[in-house]
Parts: structure tokens; sequence; C-alpha cells
């Protein structure tokens, strides 16, 4: 695929990732608002139940005072029509739920017995009336009490919390608050619970009206302030947050994994496309140099110089083994490809095997001014593999130490053998071109090539270290390789002894 449209499919899914946290958040926002708004609420609901609640105990409190009761003829309540005289008595009882009272008069007849004669209607009717009673009795005994004591005397904090702290939890609203009464008129903290009360703080609390029914003296203002509400509110919605964030991350990622997978694709593509170009260009040239030298060794006037027979067949010999050598990499990594490495595997003596394969290099090697020197040091030498993929190892890194030399110095490699581990070690050393710290993590990825430039122009495939790699491992081995750019490289081949069959299923 051409980069433009994957570019163009990326800012499509950028764009619509953005819009979407954006719409998410947003959302997330707006819930939280909500959320909010619920909670003020349920605090002022909580607020009005709680001075609600104090309200009737204090006129429970202090219909029981002593100066009520002297004022009203003990426990109970009389009303009196517009002559003075009294029509209706109310009893009263101090309960839990406030003022319960019996209506005397001639509602006399509602014992538990009478009432449960009475029609649903009547009940109705009665209870009605009942409620009316109480609230007429409750507004006196307000009226009284106001009219008697100030709200400096009427605020008792301890009750005023036990009930707020009470309704707080009726309410689910189980979290840190401050609370405090202050004179409606003047602001005057009659009560407070806060370390600290600013304007601030003042102006951001929440505020109702305590005794909203005194119509004589200053009421009470309560305020409240929750210092840890957005965690509380966050605290509840903290499944939902997690989940929507969750959910980012995870489309993310996928985001993420899918712009690995097309930009590794694209460059394995990349990659291949390059491979077959180089490979085409590396088998033409000695076809074309074959061919050439076979049309010259027909011509008539070559057949009469032998020399020259000889020096165009030697051509021919050596295009023929460098086209052999690419032909053999290329099947080396088609082998690879095809999923399991099958090993023939046979006793190897090393050393033997070295020295079979430096025998070969050196009249390579010393043509050109250069030397290999081996050093068999190694006790035990001999191993348990597959002597044809081992020996492609060996012949891969010596090929890669002549072609990678240095132009103006004529190749030195060392080759050396020891033990340790239950294994052989195989070291191979030489002068050549050496290879960066960022192309040393790289150089077994299979069609890597250390970027040139025009330094050299060695022509391969980045095949080569990716198999020796693979062999290596097939037998259980390790391969680990040091180089310095300029001076030189070395490769170390471990190889376990055990005289087993091994290696990769
Ligand atoms: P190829 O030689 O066909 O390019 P390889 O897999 O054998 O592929 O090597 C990968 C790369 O590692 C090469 O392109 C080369 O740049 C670098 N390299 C390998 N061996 C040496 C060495 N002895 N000295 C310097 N560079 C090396």
């Amino acid at each position: 695929m051409k980069f433009k449209y994957i570019a163009i499919i990326i800012l499509f899914i950028s764009a619509s990732l953005i819009g979407l946290v954006w719409i998410q958040v947003n959302w997330i926002r707006e819930s939280i608002a909500i959320r909010q708004q619920q909670f003020d609420e349920i605090v002022y609901d909580a607020m009005r139940k709680a001075i609600e609640r104090y309200e009737k105990d204090e006129v429970v409190k202090f219909s029981n005072s002593n100066y009520y009761k002297s004022q009203n003829l003990g426990s109970f309540f009389l009303q009196h029509d517009n002559n003075g005289n009294i029509n209706s008595r109310y009893d009263y009882i101090d309960t839990n739920k406030g003022i319960e009272q019996t209506y005397y008069n001639e509602l006399h007849l509602l014992d538990s017995g009478d009432i449960k004669k009475l029609s649903i209607d009547e009940k109705d009717e009665l209870k009605a009336m009942y409620d009316e009673i109480n609230e007429s009795f409750k507004m006196s005994a307000l009226a009284t009490m106001f009219n008697t004591r100030s709200i400096y005397e009427k605020i008792c904090s301890e009750d005023l919390e036990k009930i707020i702290d009470e309704e707080m939890r009726l309410h689910g609203l189980e979290t840190k608050y401050n609370f405090a009464v202050l004179d409606y008129n003047n602001l005057d903290i009659i009560y407070s619970n806060y370390k600290k009360l600013d304007q601030k703080t003042f102006e951001e609390a929440y505020k109702l009206e305590v005794f909203p029914n005194n119509i004589y003296s200053n009421s009470g203002l309560l305020i409240m302030s929750f210092p840890t509400k957005k965690m509380f509110i966050i605290k509840t919605m903290r499944v939902m947050l997690g989940v929507s964030g969750l959910l980012i991350l995870v489309i993310m990622g996928c985001f993420a994994a899918t712009l690995y997978i097309i930009f590794h694709q694209k460059k394995l593509s990349d990659i291949k496309t390059d491979f077959i170009n180089n490979m085409t260009h590396e088998l033409k040239t000695p076809v074309a140099t074959i061919s050439l030298a076979s049309d010259m060794l027909r011509n008539e006037k070559i057949v009469q110089h032998p020399d020259k027979i000889l020096k165009y067949s030697s051509i021919i010999k050596e295009e023929n083994e460098r086209l052999s050598s690419h032909i053999e990499k290329v099947l080396q990594a088609a082998r690879l490809d095809s999923a399991h490495i099958k090993l023939k595997q046979t006793e190897i003596d090393i050393h033997k095997m070295l020295e079979d394969i430096v025998a070969k290099f050196s009249v390579r090697v010393e043509n050109e001014q250069g030397k290999i020197n081996l050093e068999l040091q190694a006790v035990k030498h001999m191993i348990y593999g597959d002597s044809d993929h081992i020996r492609n190892v060996f012949v891969n890194i010596i090929d890669n130490a002549i072609k990678y030399k240095k132009e103006n110095e004529p190749v030195l490699i060392k080759i050396n053998t020891s033990n340790s581990n239950d294994g052989t070690i195989i070291s191979i050393y030489d002068n050549g071109i050496g290879m960066s710290n960022d192309a040393l993590k790289r150089i077994f990825e299979k069609f890597y090539r250390v970027p040139t430039g025009n330094i050299h122009n060695v022509k391969g495939f980045g095949l080569g270290l990716n198999y020796v790699k693979e062999i290596v491992e097939a037998h259980k081995g390790k391969i680990t390789v040091e180089s310095i750019v300029n001076k030189g490289s070395t490769f170390k081949i471990y190889l376990p002894i055990n005289l087993q069959p091994h290696g990769k299923n």
C-alpha cells in the first residue's frame, strides 16, 4: 500500500480517536456535574430533615420543661375559644418521634377500641384533624419557646451534631464534614466545629435556616461543608471512570499495535523488494559474464591462444562459484523459512572441520596478501550436530571477514578454539571495518545489511548472519559479537559438547 493511503487512514483513525476521547471526557465531566448536583440536593434534604427533627426535639424538651408546664397546667395544653372558655384540651406525650397528643372534648372517645370500629374515611378524617391539632400545638409550643429563649440558649450543639450525624448516615453521605450554627442576622458564630471559618468557606458552604418558624427573635443559620466532597463523588463513580479509562487505553493500545503492524509490514515489504532487486542483479552479473566468456572461447582467434582459453575458463569457473554461493545463500534462507530446521546429526570434529575450511580460504586470502591464523586450543572438540549446517556457519563468518575487510589493509583472520561450560567456543576475529553498536543490535535480523553509504560496495543479501544464528541456536548454542568500527570484529560461537542428538524438533 502506498504511504499516502496509510497516512490518510492514520489521520482518520487519529482524528476519530481524539474525538472519541474528547466525547468521553466531556461525558465524564457532565456526569460529575450531575453527581455534584445530586449530592447538593441530598445534602440539603439531609440538612432540612435534621433541622426539622432538631426543632421538634427542642419543642418536646421545652414542652416538658418546668417553665412551660407551669404555664400550661402540667402535661396538657388548653385551647380557648374567643370568649375565653376552654373548648379543647390536648395531652401530649413525649416520644422519640415528637409529640403525640390526645384531643379531648368531642374526641375523648378515641381510645384504641373505638378507633378500630371507625370506617377508613372516618379514620382519615380523624387523622387529618389530629395533624392539624398537632401542628397548632407545635406552633403554640414553638411560639412560647421562641418568645422566652434566645437562639443562643436554644442551640445545643451535642444534640444537633447527633441528629446531623444520623441524617448524614441515613442519606448515604458518609464522608467528612464540618458544620456551624450562626446567628441568622449578624452571622455571629454560636457553635462551630470548623478549624477555620473564613469568608470563602462560608460562601461555598451549604446554608439553611434553623428554627425557620421563629417569628419572634433571631433564628439560626446552619452551615455545612464537605472538604472531601470531590473525592467522595469520584469514589461513587469509580467503576464507571475505571471502565471508561480502561476502554480508552484498550482502544489506544490497539491503535498503537495496528500502527506498529502496518509499519512493520511496510518495512518488510520494502526489504523484500530490495532483496529481490539485489538478488536479480547479483544473479544476472555472473550469468552475463559467463555468457560473455563462453562466447569468447568459441571465437576462432582465441582457440589459437591457450593462455587466453585458460583466462576465460577461469573467469567462467570463478563466476560459476560466485553464482552457486549466491544460490546456496538463498537456499539456506529458504530452508530456514520452512518452519522447522531438520538437523541430520552426526559426530563432528570441530578442529578437523576448521582445518579443512581454513585450507580452502587461505588460497583466496593469501592471494590478497592476507593471513588466516588457526589456534586450536580446545581439549574437547567433538560435538553432535549437522555437519553441513555447522560448516556453513563457519564459512559464512569467515566469508564476511574477508568481504568486510578494510580497503587499504590486508585481511587478518584469527580463529581460536577453547572449552567452557561443557561446550566448545570458536572465536573468529578479523581486522575489518567493524560495526557500530546500533548495527550490532540488528545484524542477526533477516535481510538486515549495515547501511554503508559510499564506504564500501560489497554485495550481499543480509541473510548470512540470520542463518548463522538460527543454526547455532538449533544446536542449543549461542553466538555473540564484539566489534569496534575501523578496528575489527570478533564472533564467538558456543556449541555444547554433549554427544546427544538435540536441536529444534
Ligand atoms: P550480507 O553479508 O549478505 O550483507 P550478513 O547477514 O552476512 O549479510 O551480514 C549482515 C551485515 O553485517 C552485513 O551487511 C555487514 O554490513 C555486517 N557484517 C557482517 N560481518 C561483518 C564483519 N566481519 N565486519 C564488518 N561488518 C560485518
